[in-house]
């Protein structure tokens, strides 16, 4: 059992790491190497570096510190986070237990962009198949992406209903090995969308050569789980797409954190280490009272 899992190791994520690792806590960190930070060229406004540094390399130094205070750091994708007596956070390789979380999963911009996305949010396109996948009980929908994180969610919808397409809008599959046997299960549809049409509701998805599919729901899965996909379905608070923390970095569920850009904060490297920084400290004393009262 972990004290505290930390999914993302970008600044935040790292930052916090180094609170926690040297308080002693029992410190996992699972992350991509997708950071926005890898964006960057050249970074002059981060303390302590006389020269421009890149934004790898300020990662690789990151992760080099935390390794050598003795974090463990496995790079997975984090596809769901659970709350039952402990924290259970679910990469695509396994399960993993906490005492407490820390999301700082960054604030990508979004990675799909097709007509009429937004205007059928709530009305037939969804981000969280535990939240509205019971609306769709026997009806025909469909799973927006490619990669594991897509076929988790269609998973997901199997016990409502059996008509799943996976729509890749033209993307090849990516699918890990761990996960490429449950992809025969599903329909796939990879051509390129160009819209969602309907009339109060959802009703087809049209396709780049003028084709149409009929769909009563799509969840939007494209690319990696994100921040907003774990704060719907464990009920985050958030505001603009961000989670909504207090000044010691936690959210409205008791033992989950969040810190760095998924906050909404200025987005800037000295913001989410700051606030890495804080939640470590924060994660420390409620791992330590935890325990205490176990
Ligand atoms: C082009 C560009 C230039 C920039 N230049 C500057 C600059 O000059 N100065 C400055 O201060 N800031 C700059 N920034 C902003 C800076 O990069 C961010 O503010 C900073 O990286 C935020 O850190 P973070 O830890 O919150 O998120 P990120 O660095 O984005 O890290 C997020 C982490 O979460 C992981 N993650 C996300 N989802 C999952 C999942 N499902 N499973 C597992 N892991 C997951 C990612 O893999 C990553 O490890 C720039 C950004 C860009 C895009």
């Amino acid at each position: 059992m972990n004290d505290v899992i930390i999914i993302g190791k970008g600044p935040a994520g790292i930052s916090a790491a180094l609170y926690t690792i040297r308080a002693n806590l029992k410190t996992l960190v699972i992350g991509l190497n997708d950071s926005t930070l890898y964006k960057a060229g050249e970074i002059e406004n981060y303390y302590g570096f006389p020269q421009p540094i890149s934004g790898k390399q300020l990662l690789e130094n990151g992760e080099k510190q935390a390794l050598r205070l003795g974090a463990e750091i496995l790079e997975e994708e984090v596809i769901g986070i659970e709350k039952e007596d402990v924290f259970v956070v679910k990469t695509v390789k396994g399960n993993y237990r906490a005492l407490s979380v820390l999301i700082a999963t960054g604030q990508k911009t979004a990675d799909v962009k097709i007509k009429n996305i937004n205007k059928f949010e709530g009305k037939g396109i969804s981000y969280c198949t535990t939240c509205d996948g019971f609306f769709f009980r026997g009806r025909k929908v469909g799973v927006l992406g490619y990669k594991d994180f897509a076929l988790h969610e269609a998973r997901e919808l199997i016990p409502i209903t059996n008509d799943i397409t996976i729509f890749t809008n033209g993307q090849t599959t990516e699918f890990s090995a761990d996960s490429s046997e449950l992809a025969g299960k599903f329909e796939f549809n990879e051509k390129p969308i160009s819209a969602f049409e309907g009339g109060d509701y959802l009703e087809k998805v049209v396709f780049q050569d003028s084709s149409e599919y009929p769909i009563d729901g799509i969840f939007i899965a494209y690319g990696s789980a994100s921040t907003i996909n774990f704060a719907l379905k464990m009920g985050i608070l958030t505001k603009n797409r961000a989670i909504v923390v207090n000044e010691n970095q936690e959210t409205n569920i008791e033992g989950l954190f969040a810190a760095g850009d998924c906050t909404g904060v200025f987005k800037q490297i000295s913001v989410a280490v700051g606030q890495g920084a804080v939640a470590g400290r924060r994660i420390t004393e409620y791992v330590r009272d935890k325990k205490r009262n176990m």
